[in-house]
């Protein structure tokens, strides 16, 4: 196979000629998106009149008109006045309940473009392995990695049912168990807690993070606050989840007097490549429907609720509930402490220092697709651009999954897989035009969005 290829190599060469700068061989067939704009998630300046030619479930070519042909035989898609971006990477998702629940879960996500998820830390030996098979590339089914079950103190924050070594022996051990499984991350909530004694201590943290990088596996963790951050990325640790401001626990829901991340810690995260995926929707979705409930007008938005909590979607209907929310006292401090996270995504990002998207999707008032958007929006509103946080809903997200499966996607440039939305509208004008989608392509292939609506 590897001589044919030479061979064939060869063959164009000679075909081409000696001397001319031929431009590359263009392959018949294929499929190509001719007219739109492109926004190729590299961050790069969007192409207004482009050409993206798909082949074999990949980008084959993609770029300005003028500079890009037009394979002969190839499927020609007129997308004038639509805009193409990449499909959006989720690095915050639990999935709910068994295959039946997930599948379903998996179709609100291709629905909504969310072609790649990250399950961090909820996920059985029976849903890993299921998670497995949707990360096999499968065009039915969004990508999935898993950081199967993961780690906390006996007794503290999302102990139950997880892993809550008492040693740093026991640690290794079970994370060594969780590897074996397959899994690609290893996570571990370092959470604020009501009493001392219920966080996991330094020295086990440090052995988790050891054994799973051992082993082949990539360290996670939730913080809330600085000084868990900086004792995990010197461990070794990079790639935090959440923020360095009190979000989640005891005391949560208030400003804090000192809410910046130091000069040191923005340093120390550049000089390591420490990323932040600081998952906003799960604190604002609290009480964003009850501000909101003509969000909920949406049928595929309600489809997606229905995929995991029906509850929360009754209780978002119900004008007294949603009133109760808004009427509450201490509202305006939750909104205000919210406020603090956002500035910190921006003061994060402008410092340099990588931010990824992901939003607890699955997570109560975070349903799955849709959330994926709504995030973005949150970026934009914390002083992101349009292009930035698009890009941290693709390519960044991507840097931080492993070289596993078909894993090259989060761009649209040649080689990379077909994971593409067709937008019928700029989403560098309005963030919420990736919300209009005209189109959903998954490993080359167009997705069948309308399943999402007949589902029972
Ligand atoms: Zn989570």
């Amino acid at each position: 196979m590897r001589r044919l290829h030479v061979l064939a190599f060869g063959l164009a060469l000679t075909l081409t000629g000696c001397g001319e700068s031929a431009a590359p061989v263009v392959e018949p067939g294929g499929l190509a998106l001719v007219g739109g704009q492109l926004i190729d998630g590299t961050g790069a300046a969007p192409v207004a009149d482009s050409v993206v030619v798909i082949r074999d479930g990949r980008i084959a070519r993609a770029g300005s008109r003028g500079a890009t042909a037009v394979p002969a035989g190839a499927e020609v898609i007129d997308v004038t006045g639509k805009t193409i971006i990449p499909g959006l990477v989720n690095l915050h998702v639990h999935y709910r309940e068994g295959p039946e629940e997930i599948q379903r879960q998996f179709q609100s996500q291709l629905y909504y473009g969310v072609t790649t998820a990250r399950s961090i830390g909820s996920d059985s030996p029976e849903r890993v392995a299921f998670l497995l098979e949707a990360n096999a590339g499968r065009p039915d089914f969004p990508r999935a990695y898993t950081a199967g079950l993961g780690f906390s103190r006996p007794g503290g924050f999302n102990a139950a049912g997880r892993n809550a070594p008492e040693t740093e022996e026991e640690a290794r051990a079970l994370v060594r168990d969780q590897i074996a499984l397959g899994v690609h991350f290893i996570k571990m909530w370092v959470n604020a807690v009501p009493e001392p004694g219920l966080k996991i201590v330094p020295e086990i943290r440090t052995a988790i993070i050891d054994e799973a990088i051992q082993n082949g596996a990539i360290p996670v963790a939730h913080i809330d606050d600085e000084v868990d951050g900086r004792q995990l990325v010197e461990a070794g640790l990079r790639d935090l989840l959440h923020s360095t401001v009190l979000t989640f626990g005891p005391g949560a829901g208030v400003p804090v007097d000192d809410p910046d991340p130091s000069q040191e810690f923005i340093q120390m995260c550049l000089d390591n490549g420490v990323s932040f995926t600081p998952t906003l929707s799960i604190v604002q979705g609290n009480w964003h429907f009850a501000e909101h409930p003509e969000l909920l007008d949406d049928p595929a938005l309600r489809a997606a609720f229905d995929t995991y909590n029906p509850d929360a979607l009754a209780g978002w209907d119900d004008p007294a509930r949603r009133a109760g929310v808004v009427d509450a006292p201490g509202f305006e401090d939750r909104k205000a402490a919210f406020r603090q996270v956002q500035d910190f995504v921006k003061t994060m990002h402008d410092a340099g220092v990588k931010i990824a998207l992901g939003n607890d999707a699955g997570t109560p008032n975070v349903p799955f697709g849709w959330g994926m958007h709504h995030e973005m929006e949150l970026y934009v509103e914390a002083g992101l651009t349009p292009m930035d946080a698009i890009v941290a809903a693709t390519a960044t997200g991507a840097g931080q999954m492993p070289p596993v499966g078909e894993a090259d996607f989060g761009t649209l440039e040649a080689g990379k897989v077909a994971d593409l939305l067709v937008l019928n509208a700029d989403p560098l004008v309005d963030i919420r035009n990736t919300l209009d989608i005209d189109q959903v392509m998954r490993l080359g292939e167009w997705v069948e969005r309308g399943g999402v609506l007949s589902t029972p």
